[in-house]
């Protein structure tokens, strides 16, 4: 499967917190040590011209045992074929230069899967990401209470959850820690994407071998 939106159904309490959009130097730092104090992985999907002037931050992310998936150079509202393909291919070279790593996530700006960017990145090999339970914390008169809220109104087991890093984003910084301490008490573990993707696709096979039908499609796809 190309496109990675599917996963509710899932029994076992496990929960990948992702952060798009950074590094920042404001809230990556916070993010990074709330995760830490509470021995979490996550996964940061990362903008190019965030991650050139800052390669101490992800070379850190990276340290510090998280997953980190690609989210374009600029984050574009329309970018052309020509110059989607380009900044995949330039992220993908300042990200192993930084890291000497590579990675096989992407996560399209805005979801949209449509854009010549998730069409760009398909065509190199990357399964498009996108998430199952928005902290809506890009949305107007947003705050650190609200943020909160939105995550456990929608939360599952299996939830692929949107929160982003950039630099306006305090009242993720402080819903954080509140989130991470519901989600402990609620009996959740915390996996990162790629671990996610794997305990998707061992329930589906589990679920397609209990029956002959397709398995139910649970999971809607959520707009950011
Ligand atoms: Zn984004």
């Amino acid at each position: 499967m190309k496109i990675r939106n599917q996963g509710k159904g899932i029994q076992k309490k496990i929960i990948a917190l992702t952060f798009d959009d950074g590094p920042s130097d404001t809230i990556t730092p916070q993010v990074l040590e709330t995760l830490k104090a509470n021995k979490i992985k996550a996964t940061f999907f990362l903008m190019g011209v965030n991650m050139k002037p800052r390669p101490e931050l992800v070379k850190q992310i990276i340290r510090e045992g998280h997953a980190v998936g690609a989210h374009t150079y600029t984050h574009s509202r329309h970018p052309d074929e020509y110059v989607a393909e380009e900044e995949i291919r330039n992220w993908d070279t300042l990200f192993h230069d930084i890291t000497r790593r590579t990675t096989r996530l992407f996560r399209p700006p805005f979801g949209n899967l449509k854009s010549a960017y998730s069409k760009a990145a398909l065509k190199a090999g990357y399964p498009l990401i996108l998430w199952t339970n928005t902290g809506a914390d890009t949305a107007r008169h947003i705050n650190a209470e609200k943020v909160y809220t939105a995550v456990m109104e929608q939360l599952h087991p299996g939830d692929i959850v949107l929160l982003h890093d950039s630099m306006d984003k305090q009242h993720t910084a402080k819903a954080l820690p509140r989130i991470i301490q519901t989600l402990k008490e609620k009996g959740y573990a915390f996996v990162t994407v790629p671990e996610m993707l794997k305990e998707w696709d061992a329930f589906q096979s589990q679920e397609h071998g209990k029956s002959s039908e397709t398995p139910a499609k649970h999971s809607k796809h959520l707009s950011p």
